[in-house]
């Protein structure tokens, strides 16, 4: 790979910044994150040693509102791979038009590699360590991969143990993506899933193709992944193959999706998942599927996998999942993209609508985060429609070009201080 992945991202962003020319002033402001924080804090194990470990949270920009992003608990986690994600969480709230900037957050653990217990302490201390960085009305953070609702409750509950008694019940939306018991939001755990699956039954709309028996291959069975799938299959899709981090599954007929998730939860892993065949990565990549979804990790779609693909539209789930070479290969080919920005910030609208109902002391039920949902999403997704075909330019850039018109207006009607 020639470049990192916060330069691959910066790349993009740069694209966008040159077709709309955003004033060189906005520009170098939102080319660095505002604050880079890495603590270094003791945890001790289930054994009795203590270990070191080493987390970060990178506050890239909060000119529309609180810093918002993800939690990442990985064992490739590294300060460019968290700056990235940042970077790429300003343009995707920006896109969503919501009051919230960007921000993320790592450790570069293996979380399938401790205990429930040493997780917790873990977590706990992490939120210990980054203290006043967080805050309800400055960084929220939400899960991201590695991460779930019982670490978002456990970052909760150890903050609300921090601030003074009386006020801690003003606390809970410290955080997002939390279960429903401790003042998560109905939907949330699904939502970037469901706004992905809007979408996608948007792009077949439009193309007047049916998705009831429409082919796809996923990359991930984790939260995104995995939810994808159940909603897919709702709607009469085939998942014809999977590939997680141990391998892949694949079936021509469809794999039974709620049997996999079956066994992913009991193994951990869709590999060895004997309702299908086993699958080299390679099989993956080229698999005959419409529709493609990684939905994992970051630079997963190189030129090679790019070649193989015989899909007719990628949608990112993941964040990053394709390099910015194999980009420009399948828009070449004539591939359709829904970008990771839009494509996945249904997670960051439900953190949103679950942070406001903490912030008002209300619950909404299912039908109403979901049809909020449904109507943000796909406005976005026509916001930037309407952008590519203004600057004659790709999804992707028009995404970016979306968002950056929201932060330079606020830049210019706010000025800089002093
Ligand atoms: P998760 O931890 O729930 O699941 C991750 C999945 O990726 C697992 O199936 C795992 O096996 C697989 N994986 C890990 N390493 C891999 C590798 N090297 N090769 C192949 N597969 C690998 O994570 P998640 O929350 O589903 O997040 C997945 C992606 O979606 C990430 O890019 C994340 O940033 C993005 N995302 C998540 C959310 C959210 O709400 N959780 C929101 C927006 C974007």
């Amino acid at each position: 790979m020639k470049n990192s992945f916060y330069e691959q991202t910066l790349g993009h962003y740069a694209r966008a910044a040159d077709v709309m020319k955003l004033q060189s002033d906005v520009r170098a402001i939102l080319s660095e994150p505002k604050n880079v924080i890495q603590v270094n804090f003791p945890v001790r194990m289930d054994g009795g040693a203590l270990r070191l470990f080493q987390g970060y949270r990178i506050q890239h920009n909060n000119v529309l509102g609180p810093y918002k992003g993800g939690i990442r608990y990985h064992p490739q986690v590294s300060l460019d791979e968290v700056k990235a994600l940042a970077a790429l969480m300003t343009w995707k709230c920006a896109l969503a038009g919501l009051p919230l900037g960007g921000a993320k957050g790592g450790v570069q653990i293996d979380p399938t590699k401790h205990s429930r217990d040493e997780l917790m302490r873990i977590t706990r201390r992490f939120t210990h360590a980054l203290g006043t960085n967080i805050g309800v009305y400055y960084d929220i953070p939400a899960p991201d991969m590695g991460t779930n609702a019982q670490t978002m409750n456990w970052i909760m509950d150890t903050y609300m143990n921090s601030v003074g008694f009386a006020s801690r019940n003003e606390h809970g939306g410290v955080v997002t993506g939390k279960s429903i018991s401790c003042g998560g939001s109905e939907g949330r755990e699904k939502a970037t899933g469901q706004g992905l699956v809007y979408l996608i039954e948007e792009w077949a709309r439009e193309r007047k193709m049916a998705l009831d028996g429409a082919r796809y291959a996923l990359q991930g069975f984790g939260n995104v992944g995995s939810w994808t799938a159940n909603l897919l299959d709702r709607l009469g899709a085939r998942c014809v193959a999977v590939m997680d981090h141990k391998g892949a599954v694949g079936n021509a007929g469809g794999l039974a999706v709620e049997a996999l998730g079956k066994h992913v939860r009991e193994t951990g892993s869709a590999a060895g998942f004997t309702g299908g065949q086993p699958m080299k990565a390679d099989e993956f990549w080229g698999a005959d599927a419409e529709i493609m979804v990684p939905a994992a990790l970051e630079n997963q779609i190189g030129p090679k996998q790019a070649a193989a693909l015989k899909a007719k539209l990628v949608a990112e789930g993941a964040n990053g999942p394709t390099t910015p070479e194999a980009d420009a290969a399948l828009r070449e080919r004539g591939v359709d993209m829904l970008p990771d920005i839009l494509a996945n910030s249904g997670g960051v609208i439900v953190s949103y609508f679950e942070w406001t109902q903490n912030m008002n002391n209300e619950r909404w039920d299912l039908d109403e985060v979901d049809a909020k949902l449904k109507k943000r999403i796909l406005r976005s997704a026509r916001n930037a429609r309407e952008a590519a075909a203004r600057h004659r330019t790709d999804l992707r850039t028009a995404c970016y070009i979306v968002a950056l018109e929201r932060l330079q207006a606020a830049y210019n009607e706010r000025g800089i201080f002093p």
